[in-house]
């Protein structure tokens, strides 16, 4: 069954559309790269997928649900920002927290107050560190909850986003560009550590970058962004194999 669905997607900003109608059926558990030249309506789709943009036209469904109704952070998906966006005064732990923290305060805060106690704060703040430090050993991060972000390398900011992300139990994560700001040695090493972690979790990865060689070497399926059109979707052996279109196999660099 596919994990996300998108049908006929249109964007309009103001009188220019720069979405066509993009349809795509991503499936539970597959690493799906959307890649295209820059420019060509990547963030724009990743963000209407998370909510944080609203379409023109078309639908978007999650599992079996119609989400376009919904707010970003109902829609159970997870956004890995490519900034990381840690709260650097906050450890490790703290920083992985927020997200179970917030919920708590969220549904409290929904409730009339006048009458109401919170409930045991320090059996909720057990099930809170047993849930963090079942992520972080996931992550093998185990060992740093006590570090500031300052004293962590990339990798290892990147895997504390992750793990903010994953207490929250995603059904897919959305990463946009998320090494676009590394080094080049830096980013081999990251793309390795971001396939191994799709392989750990399991869960459905739906990635974004402007880097050919990058979606050709992570993805279980590329689909190729031009212009506000999906030109084709396939494995990337059959993409630079069989390109369906000329500006396909340019992008990828078939062999000619
Ligand atoms: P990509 O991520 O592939 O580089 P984007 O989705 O960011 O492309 O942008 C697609 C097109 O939409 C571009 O022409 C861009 O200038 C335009 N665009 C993106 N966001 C906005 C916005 N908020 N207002 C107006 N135009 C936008
Ligand atoms: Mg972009």
């Amino acid at each position: 069954m596919s994990q996300v669905s998108l049908h006929q997607i249109t964007k309009n900003f103001g009188a220019t559309e720069v979405l066509h109608g993009v349809s795509l059926d991503i499936q539970n558990g597959e690493f799906l790269t959307l890649v295209g030249p820059s420019g060509c309506g990547k963030s724009t789709l990743l963000r209407i997928i998370a909510g944080l943009e609203r379409q023109t036209g078309g639908s978007v469904r999650i599992g079996e649900r119609s989400v376009d109704h919904l707010r970003p952070r109902d829609r159970d998906l997870a956004m890995v920002f490519q900034s990381y966006a840690l709260y650097p005064h906050l450890n490790v732990f703290d920083n992985i927290a927020v997200p179970l923290r917030m919920r708590r305060l969220s549904f409290y805060h929904r409730l009339p107050l006048i009458g109401r106690v919170m409930p045991g704060r320090a059996a909720n703040e057990r099930a809170i560190a047993e849930e963090v430090r079942s992520v972080a050993d996931t992550l093998d991060i185990g060992h740093l909850l006590d570090r500031k972000p300052g004293q962590l390398s990339g990798g290892q900011r990147q895997r504390v986003a992750v793990g903010r992300a994953m207490v929250r139990r995603p059904v897919a994560f959305l990463m946009d560009e998320p090494l676009s700001n590394l080094d080049a040695k830096l980013r081999v090493h990251m793309r390795a550590e971001i396939a191994q972690l799709h392989r750990r979790l399991g869960v459905t990865f739906i990635y974004v970058t402007h880097d050919q060689a990058e979606a050709m070497t992570m993805s279980d399926r590329v689909a190729v962004m031009m212009d506000g059109d999906l030109l084709q979707v396939a494995t990337p052996d059959d993409i630079y194999r069989n390109p369906l279109d000329i500006r396909v196999a340019e992008f990828i660099g078939s062999p000619k």
